[in-house]
């Protein structure tokens, strides 16, 4: 066998039984992951108690920073998991620590955003001032802006004013768009995109893809990087930030991404774990690996799967759906590495894992 390629033993989590085993913490994402707008996640209540009992430390990461860390914690606690303030890590108070390292105590700051943003500013030891209180005398230091349900044009003035003026501007993430119960609306990003346009200045941007989140849940959390697994519905934040910090990283179904975004991610947004649920985390996580014999099949227990010539997913039958879905996106992964076929997702067996996916999950296309 190729020595680059590894064999099932080879993996941190199969070599010591559980896939959470081989972890110390948690950084777990909350939208698309424990939760779906008003509705709980199948098996995410249940899955991340087992972690907690298992001594493994937990924080919720959030890109959102228009809720308040306790806000979020009452939402937990309603879901039957316990909440504290302190294993909440919003994006807001991954910016307000940005701010705090880079200016001095006590610094006036524009807090744009729902009440999570001012709240983290004054924790960190900043005055926090809202657009209302902004005064053309007396200059802020440094803009954060987030999303918040209220914020308009007047408070999107006040940011481009700040900048103009030479303020430190830092976003609390770029997410373009906000899921809601009623579709895509425009999300922080799309905000901060306004003011872009009108001020030709990019903000520091603290939420994930980047990694000032992570690192912030990291040091909540007390664990080495080495040790910890990120935990995400979202490729290009969750995942994408995680391999940029080094983290591992599990990507789950059921939020914003599904299987046919994973297989046609780059390698920068990579899960280095994949499931359809968080139950994954209490069971041995059986890796796909190629076979020795036809380099183009993958096998996952008794999964396997290769891309044929004509870009289409070819499954043997058999197998657990997660061990379907590894074997499938890793034979995806390496087909396009090898750049010898344009795949195309829903040709094949690709349709029919997606219905069998959809269905694993509870989602109805
Ligand atoms: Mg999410």
């Amino acid at each position: 066998m190729d020595p680059a390629v590894k064999s099932p033993v080879d993996g941190v989590a199969s070599a010591r039984g559980t896939l959470i085993e081989a972890y110390d913490g948690v950084v777990c994402d909350l939208d698309g992951v424990v939760y779906r707008g008003h509705q709980v996640v199948p098996h995410a209540v249940e899955s991340l108690l087992s972690a907690l009992s298992a001594d493994v430390l937990v924080v919720y990461a959030t890109n959102n920073a228009s809720r308040t860390p306790a806000e979020v914690s009452d939402r937990l606690t309603e879901l039957g998991l316990p909440g504290s303030g302190a294993r909440i890590v919003t994006s807001a108070q991954a910016a307000a620590r940005l701010v705090a390292q880079r200016c001095p105590a006590g610094s006036t700051v524009l807090a744009v955003g729902g009440p999570g943003v001012a709240l983290a500013l004054e924790e960190a030891g900043l005055l926090a001032v809202s657009p209302q209180q902004m005064r053309s005398d007396k200059p802020v230091v440094a803009a954060v802006q987030g999303y918040g349900a209220n914020v308009g044009w007047a408070d999107l003035a006040e940011v481009a004013y700040a900048v103009q003026a030479g303020a430190l501007w830092v976003a609390t993430n770029i997410d373009s768009t906000l899921p809601t119960d009623r579709g895509l609306a425009p999300g922080n990003g799309s905000l901060v995109a306004a003011v872009r346009t009108a001020v030709s200045v990019d903000p520091v941007n603290v939420g994930k893809p980047n990694v000032p989140l992570y690192e912030l849940s990291a040091a909540v959390l007390g664990t080495d990087v080495g040790r910890t697994l990120a935990i995400g519905d979202r490729l290009d934040t969750d995942i994408a930030g995680a391999v940029a910090l080094g983290m591992d990283s599990l990507f789950v179904l059921g939020g914003v991404h599904g299987w046919t975004d994973v297989a046609q991610a780059e390698p920068p947004a990579r899960p280095r774990y994949m499931a359809t649920d968080l139950r994954s985390l209490s069971s041995v996580y059986v890796e796909a690996v190629q076979d020795a014999e036809d380099s183009s099949r993958w096998i996952c227990g008794e999964a396997s799967a290769r891309v044929s010539r004509a870009g289409e997913l070819v499954m043997a039958q058999g197998g657990s759906v997660n061990e379907r879905l590894r074997a499938a996106v890793r034979a995806v992964w390496d087909a396009r590495d090898r750049g010898s076929v344009t795949f195309d997702a829903l040709a094949g067996d690709g349709a029919v894992l997606s219905r069998e996916l959809d269905l694993a999950v509870g989602l109805e296309r």
